[in-house]
């Protein structure tokens, strides 16, 4: 799908946006804002959030995108996120240039608005506790209470409001709520809470404040005070829209427009950060940045591209219904990226042996290899070839079924790059395993093809043995067995559908000698492997990759067929 291509029909949103162009609804502007709250690190959701608004932004001559920390709760937001959260904006390809904001500074503005709503008695200082408050509030079916404060005077107020401020009360005992109607069919709208009291130390702003905003008091004036045109946000928040419109239109300030959209939802992972924190407290996974979790840091170093991410959030669109995407979609499109951009190399992950007995033992041939199928600029290497190889344990059969055509006793296959080789004998260890074949090669085959015509049904990736590197490889699988990891029995949570395999660790695996050094976290496709992706762990000593995605497996098709037939 190409976005340039005028034909292609805009998502809902984009529609808003080029119908608001067109009758210059906004003087011609459009300002987006990605708003994250940094309390923790974003994840594939905030990708399409962030591939929305920057990517409205780009599509549009002018239009501009804003990072902006909406840090208005001291108590889980940490500086460590912030850095985190820009370096992984910046990752996906986007840019906020000099428009980088923080909630926080808007803490003085937002007090002042304040104060404007109790002056006007739209706005009062209210005793009851949390809870009295939540008791009050009624119900779908029951109408609120109103607070026996409500009807405080503006100059009582404004007085108890500057105490809150200047820290006469302790947490908890007070708040400032809206003077709206308790009796509305939106919740919302029965007198929410503006600010509560914390006496809590704020990463950004110290201990200048002890009163904190809420998210509905707040967010509507960060985006007022930036002059955002269109603030997008998920579904959840469509029922808080009418408070969204009443605070800025009682302040008679500009007045933002927001437009909701469905979150995106990932079968067999879970997106909330709440939860993914838990992960990582708990040690279920190595950090944010394991390769298992669907986080924008883990998927770095699984080896996903960004290209790969924004193509995947081209693809779900934009609109309105929650749903779930199959996380086969995501992998599709990192398979296609990877596939045009992955250097090819050959490594075998669970090595077996191969001696060809008729090779002269010490000789050794460079033959070329190519480098990327899909892209011939890409040019050729040399790999080296020898008298003893590994190949892959998988590869070889000794009593193959029908289909399996790889190598069996007697039978010829094709090294990749190199010469056909026939299995002449077996090697066995005293428990019957197999740990070595010998075989025999024709010179007549070098490079793969056989002048005399003769066909083979397999071709082989392979290493030389004295050649190839060691190296540990990580294989992954989906962190949860579930599709919905939060379908549980009673009195368990998602955690009990955690997988138990969903990481592999190879240790023995050998690969071709042109990786010696490769960088963190550049990417290759393993041939007939997958794509892997070099972890940061690596050093040149110790050489660790990720599997980031498998290519597809007929074999495993065919097996998974077969073990699923009757009888
Ligand atoms: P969580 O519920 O996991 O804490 P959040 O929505 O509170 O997530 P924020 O940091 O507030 O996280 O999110 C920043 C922006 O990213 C918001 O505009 C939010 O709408 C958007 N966003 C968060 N999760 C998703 C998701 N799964 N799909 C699409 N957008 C998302
Ligand atoms: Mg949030």
């Amino acid at each position: 799908m190409n976005t340039n291509d005028s034909t292609t029909r805009l998502d809902f949103i984009r529609a808003i946006v080029a119908e608001d162009l067109r009758t210059n609804k906004w003087d011609g502007r459009i300002v987006t804002r990605f708003p994250p709250e940094p309390n923790g690190y974003l994840h594939i959701g905030h990708a399409k959030a962030i591939c929305l608004n920057f990517g409205i932004a780009a599509e549009n001559k002018g239009a501009l995108c804003n990072l902006r920390f909406d840090d208005t709760n001291p108590i889980k937001e940490e500086a460590e996120y912030i850095e985190a959260i820009k370096q992984d904006v910046r990752w996906l390809g986007f840019d906020w240039q000099d428009r980088l904001y923080y909630a926080s500074d808007y803490f003085e503005q937002m007090y002042e608005y304040a104060v404007q709503l109790v002056k006007a008695g739209k706005a009062y200082v209210c005793d009851l506790t949390a809870d009295e408050i939540r008791e009050y509030r009624g119900t779908l079916t029951k109408p609120g209470k109103n607070s026996p404060h409500r009807s405080r005077s503006a100059e009582e107020n404004l007085n108890l409001f500057e105490q809150m401020r200047a820290g006469k009360f302790p947490d908890g005992t007070r708040t400032l709520r809206a003077k709206i109607d308790m009796a509305s069919p939106n919740l919302n709208m029965r007198d929410p809470v503006m600010y509560r009291i914390l006496h809590a130390t704020h990463h950004r702003t110290g201990d200048n404040w002890c009163i904190y905003p809420t998210y509905d008091w707040a967010h509507g004036l960060e985006d007022s005070i930036e002059r955002i045109t269109h603030s997008i946000c998920t579904l959840e928040f469509e029922n808080h829209r009418p408070l969204y419109d009443w605070f800025l239109d009682q302040l008679d300030i500009f007045h933002p427009q927001q437009i909701e959209f469905a979150r995106l939802n990932l079968s067999y992972t879970v997106m909330s950060k709440r939860k993914l924190l838990q992960l990582v407290q708990q040690r279920h996974v190595k950090g944010w940045d394991d390769p298992r979790m669907p986080s924008i840091c883990g998927m770095r170093r699984r080896g996903y591209s960004p290209a790969s991410i924004r193509n995947f959030c081209k693809r779900i669109g934009v609109n309105k219904f929650n749903s779930t995407v199959d996380i086969a979609l995501l992998e599709h499109c990192v398979r296609e990226d990877l596939n045009k951009t992955s250097p090819r190399v050959m490594a075998v992950l669970k090595p077996l042996k191969v001696i060809i007995d008729n090779y002269p033992t010490d000789q050794v041939e460079e033959l070329d290899a190519v480098n990327n199928p899909e892209d011939p600029s890409a040019g050729t290497r040399k790999v080296p070839f020898s008298k003893v190889l590994y190949i892959e344990q998988d590869d070889f059969m000794e009593k193959p079924p029908k289909k399996f055509y790889r190598l069996a006793p007697g039978r010829e296959v094709r090294l990749r790059y190199a010469y056909f080789i026939t299995c002449t004998d077996v090697v066995k260890d005293e428990t019957g395993q197999v740990v070595e074949l010998h075989c025999t090669y024709d010179p007549a085959t070098r490079g793969g093809d056989s002048p005399d015509g003769r066909k083979v049904k397999a071709t082989l990736h392979w290493v030389s043995a004295d050649h190839s590197l060691p190296a540990e490889v990580r294989l992954y699988d989906h962190l949860f067995t579930k599709e919905n990891p939060d379908d549980v029995p009673e009195g368990q949570d998602f955690k009990s559908n955690l997988n138990p395999n969903s990481l592999e660790v190879l240790t023995d695996c050998r690969l071709e000698q042109s990786l010696a050094g490769a960088a963190p976290l550049s990417r290759y496709q393993f041939e007939r492997l997958g794509y892997f992706c070099v972890d940061p762990d690596s050093s040149y000593d110790k050489l660790i990759f990720n599997r980031t995605v498998s290519l597809r497996d007929p074999w495993a098709k065919i097996q998974k067929a077969q073990k699923n037939r009757p009888g």
